[in-house]
């Protein structure tokens, strides 16, 4: 059991060990996650990205958000006045705060005062909304409003103040402290009153309170809000919220987290609660509910995410389907979906240390989230479609989207979770790619960037790491620094590589198979270690208890899933099929396909029949390859798809 201490927050950042770290910091872990003045981008497609993000994203959300209200709630609200109308749904608060979690995570990047007073600015707004006892939230409690928790099953009031406390964790991370750090401890010891051991028995429909408490409690020493964090872990699953048409399973209160086998019910809010009870359980140490954690995430990993990593194929209730369950063209996929999945792999790459929760990670990020902002960083998809049969139509620049009928980007929507979600991650991102150890570092995503830290063992350690990555498989390590003991430096091996060739020094590349690579030694400046992996295209199958995808096969090249998109407005991707007999043709950004086009089943030929039963029939014998024509298909990553206007595409590829 850890014991946590109640302490004030000290005043200087840099003496206390809570004062830095990434989005998560356990007390104890295998691994120990970097801070952002330990880890920098330098280079290449994260730099570019996270420059975008601080550029254009932030602002993007920033003029939106005022321009439709949505932050003006929050000056309504502390008006005092009554009567005047809330904007946007009832949990639109939450933008915000993710929107104020990722400004500070980029303002640890460096000084930026125009952004820094834009901050500054919007935490005084948020402010000045929070009433006396602490509660704090624009759409319940006052003349004219649903009574405070007076919703729990759909007003998401704890769900938006896990949001600020998020927010406040990483101001606390980067900067120490600040007006929202005092605002998110107000509003959580009002919560500890309100829901705590002597408090309502109650949890919110959405989690995302649960790791956002336990956060707080790491950040600030003060054990009571991991107690409250713990009992809204247990107490879900017992019922406790009314029951709604989409079942228990929804919000997962049909079954206590420590006994259920696998992730079900609406995509998102089974990732947070997941990623809430594993901070929980290793914080108290309680095994049976860590286990239980990793249980379901692997079961989830094996039977219910797509080739992209993302996860809920139903759109009625942005759900997990059942095992297996995972039609391309019905794809939910959702952009925070697939930000909970990194949330929860991260947690358990920390905790065990196995590659496989890194291998996820990297194929969520670089697939799933990353499909979903467009290339100029002012729209983005909420839902992530593996198949698109008609070409998209292209959303109003200027008006609100709803959230899963936009064929293409948008750039807000009514329900706006995906792009602040976005921002937070783009700005925190780095912080997921390395980690330490008493005299190891561990090098889990790669791209180009920079660590200077000191080990647990107390030896400072400087590497550059330079790659072309996602694109290009060489990575090139080089210690700057003369390390003054042995240090281990650890590669991860991709799961879709299998294997490296492996330079330290000026030694023969060695081919080297399993899941990483370790070079031990005093490191000298100039001492490099080189990463080649493997960047051929390659074939992939699906489990045939996929039906849905039966009888297709999908293209990866490196870390990166392709897909067919057709722009052309006479030609779409739904009647091809793949030659997987011909050469698959590795090229610089993608790969080349053989594709044949048979004749379109099911319509009418000058006989009447063209080889699929009767004509109009989509039924019957098996089609005859008569007069199909070949033709070449050059297949790009998946994640750029749909930046070049209305398309039609699609990750599987039915064989010919
Ligand atoms: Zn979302």
């Amino acid at each position: 059991m850890t014991q946590l201490v109640d302490t004030p927050i000290p005043s200087d950042p840099q003496t206390h060990p809570a004062f830095r770290g990434g989005p998560v910091a356990p007390s104890t872990s295998k691994l120990t996650p970097l801070d952002s003045t330990e880890i920098r981008l330098t280079q290449g497609y994260w730099r570019s990205w996270q420059q975008k993000n601080s550029d254009v994203v932030l602002a993007h959300c920033e003029a939106w958000m005022e321009r439709i209200g949505w932050i003006g709630n929050f000056d309504r609200a502390a008006s005092g006045d009554t009567g005047w109308e809330h904007s946007g749904i009832e949990f639109v608060d939450s933008e915000i705060y993710k929107l104020l979690e990722a400004m500070a995570w980029d303002l640890g990047h460096g000084e930026n005062p125009d952004l820094q007073q834009r901050y500054d600015s919007l935490v005084d707004r948020v402010a000045s909304a929070q009433e006396a006892d602490g509660y704090l939230h624009t759409s319940f409690g006052r003349p004219g409003q649903p009574a405070r928790y007076s919703n729990l099953e759909w007003g998401h009031e704890l769900y938006c103040f896990g949001h600020l406390i998020q927010a406040a964790v990483a101001r606390i991370r980067t900067a120490g402290s600040g007006r929202l750090v005092e605002v998110a401890i107000r509003l959580a010891d009002h919560l500890y009153a309100t829901f705590g051991p002597s408090g309502r028995e109650a949890v919110c429909g959405h989690p995302e309170i649960e790791p956002a408490l336990a956060e707080l409690g790491r950040a600030t020493g003060d054990a009571r809000y991991l107690e409250l964090a713990a009992l809204f872990v247990e107490r879900r699953g017992h019922g406790l919220l009314k029951p709604i048409e989409y079942g228990q399973e929804y919000f997962q209160d049909d079954q206590p987290v420590r006994e259920a086998e696998t992730l079900r019910g609406h995509a998102v809010r089974a990732l947070y609660l997941a990623s809430g009870a594993l901070d929980v359980a290793v914080e108290l140490g309680d095994e049976a509910l860590a286990a239980a954690v990793e249980r379901q995430w692997s079961h989830t990993v094996a039977t219910r995410t797509y080739i992209t990593g993302g996860m809920g194929s139903h759109h009625q209730d942005e759900a997990f389907g059942a095992d297996f369950e995972l039609p391309p063209d019905r794809a939910y996929s959702e952009t925070c979906a697939g930000i909970g999945s990194n949330m929860l792999s991260w947690r358990l790459l920390l905790q065990h240390g196995d590659t496989k929760y890194a291998d996820l990670l990297e194929r969520t990020l670089l697939n799933n989230v990353m499909a979903s902002p467009r290339e100029d960083g002012r729209a983005f998809f909420y839902t992530n479609t593996l198949h698109q049969r008609v070409p998209g139509s292209v959303p109003d620049e200027g008006e609100l989207n709803a959230r899963a009928l936009s064929s293409l980007r948008a750039p807000w929507f009514e329900v706006s979770c995906c792009p602040t979600n976005v921002a937070r991650t783009l700005a925190s991102v780095e912080l997921y790619f390395a980690t330490k150890t008493h005299d190891g570092l561990q090098l889990h995503q790669y791209g180009s960037y920079d660590i200077d830290t000191t080990l647990d063992s107390g030896t400072p350690v400087s590497f550059s790491v330079v790659s072309g990555y996602p694109a290009e498989g060489r990575i090139v390590v080089t210690s700057r620094e003369q390390t003054t003991s042995e240090v281990t430096l650890t590669l991860r091996i991709p799961a879709w590589a299998g294997h490296a060739d492996v330079t330290v020094g000026s030694n023969d590349p060695e081919r080297v198979d399993g899941e990483t690579v370790s070079v031990t030694r005093r490191f000298a400046p100039g001492d490099t270690v080189v990463l080649d992996l493997p960047m051929k295209a390659r074939w992939v199958t699906p489990d045939p208890r996929i039906d849905a995808v039966r009888g297709t096969v999908a293209v990866e090249r490196g870390p990166l899933v392709l897909c067919l998109e057709e722009q052309a407005s006479e030609r779409t991707v739904n009647d091809v099929r793949v030659d997987t007999s011909a050469p698959l043709v590795t090229t610089d950004t993608g790969a080349g396909v053989t594709l044949v086009t048979p004749a379109a089943p099911g319509t009418a030929g000058t006989a009447g029949t063209d080889g699929l039963g009767r004509a109009g029939w989509p039924y019957g014998e098996a089609p005859a390859d008569e007069g199909r024509g070949a033709s070449e298909g050059i297949l790009r990553p998946y994640a750029t798809w749909a930046n070049e206007g209305p398309s039609t595409m699609r990750v599987w590829l039915p064989t010919a």
